[in-house]
């Protein structure tokens, strides 16, 4: 019922130490919220966070926050607590309805079975509707009884005012690039070489880190791919700006058909696209300082023949796109777009 846990063996928790003692003082005080918000990046342990809150007001130890060993703590963990209401997209939607808000709203209308404290838990909350949001703000006025709400969402900005001023906020900090790599390489092993290019690529998100890098058993085909594409994509950049204008079109296009392929990797393969630039603009002052350290040769290659202001144009021109997509631009004709001024803009080439 409250969806897959998949890093049970390692604890987001434990990055969010302010979030954390947060909650433990509202489990402490017993001066339990009708709702909190927990916003923040993806797999930043929000989610966690809930379960370990909803723990904590149904523990029944008298020494510990949480034991993990009472019935309430076990039922908990074992996903079968009959108090516990979970919310989320429905499998192939993009909004959670007025309907999925009604039926909590039936199903928590009585007392709760055996909890203290009750949990209706909205994940992706900030998918809800304007509809879902006011039928939950009832809910939120007239409270039901012993009952706690907790709103999951990445961002605050499409809530309601009068939804988020109900909520005790708790904000849950990105991991950081370095505290990612330090991860992939102590915890899990990882080559440091590999371990600071994926760090540089996943957006402060670890679970994506180690589907990419398949540490994750759950899937391996998206983590084959990303290997695969990324060593695609910065092959063929390279070649687009080493070649001539006519070569460089034909991979320009053939790339970009390569990538729209995988619309879910695309926001990775515009890092690893901006890494790439990076490179090339502080290879020739300090190589050492590359992210991507295995195409050393290539840059040695390419550097001198290009100059910084075109590199700070190409850049320039990646923003843009990656506003454009967002923007819900045809991913296709997006990338040709993008691949072809990255050619016109190689003025200077000695090739040409
Ligand atoms: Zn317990």
């Amino acid at each position: 019922m409250a969806g897959d846990q998949t890093m049970s063996d390692f604890d987001q928790m434990q990055y969010q130490a302010h979030a954390i003692s947060e909650l433990s003082i509202i489990i402490q005080t017993k001066k339990i919220p009708n709702a909190l918000l927990f916003s923040g990046n993806e797999n930043t342990g929000k989610k966690e966070a809930a379960f370990f809150f909803t723990k904590g007001c149904n523990c029944l130890s008298e020494t510990q926050l949480v034991c993990n060993n009472c019935k309430p703590c076990r039922k908990i963990n074992a996903k079968s607590h009959p108090d516990i209401h979970c919310v989320d997209l429905k499998e192939g939607k993009k909004i959670i309805s007025i309907s999925q808000i009604r039926e909590i709203g039936s199903a928590i209308s009585s007392k709760p079975n055996e909890a203290k404290f009750r949990m209706v838990l909205i994940l992706n909350a900030d998918r809800m509707n304007i509809q879902a949001q006011n039928a939950l703000l009832k809910m939120l006025e007239e409270p039901p009884e012993k009952t706690f709400f907790i709103l999951i969402a990445t961002s605050i900005s499409l809530f309601l005012p009068t939804i988020i001023s109900r909520c005790h906020k708790i904000r849950f900090k990105p991991l950081t690039d370095p505290l990612i790599e330090h991860l992939l390489i102590h915890k899990f092993k990882t080559d440091k070489h590999l371990a600071h290019i994926v760090s540089k690529t996943v957006d402060s998100d670890l679970k994506k880190a180690m589907l990419y890098l398949n540490l994750n058993p759950d899937d391996e085909t998206k983590g084959l791919n990303f290997l695969k594409i990324r060593k695609f994509l910065l092959e063929t950049l390279a070649g687009i700006i080493k070649n001539d204008k006519s070569v460089g079109i034909s991979k320009g296009l053939m790339l970009s058909q390569r990538l729209s392929l995988y619309p879910e990797l695309i926001d990775d393969a515009i890092a690893m696209m901006k890494t790439f630039f990076r490179d090339l603009m502080i290879f020739r002052f300090s190589p050492e300082k590359i992210v991507n350290l295995d195409f050393f040769d290539v840059f040695t290659d390419i550097s001198d023949r290009i100059e910084s202001k075109e590199i700070e144009q190409w850049i320039k021109t990646l923003y843009e796109t990656q506003k454009r997509l967002a923007s819900n631009s045809t991913l296709r004709l997006t990338l040709d777009r993008f691949f072809l001024k990255i050619v016109m803009h190689k003025g200077k080439l000695i090739y040409d």
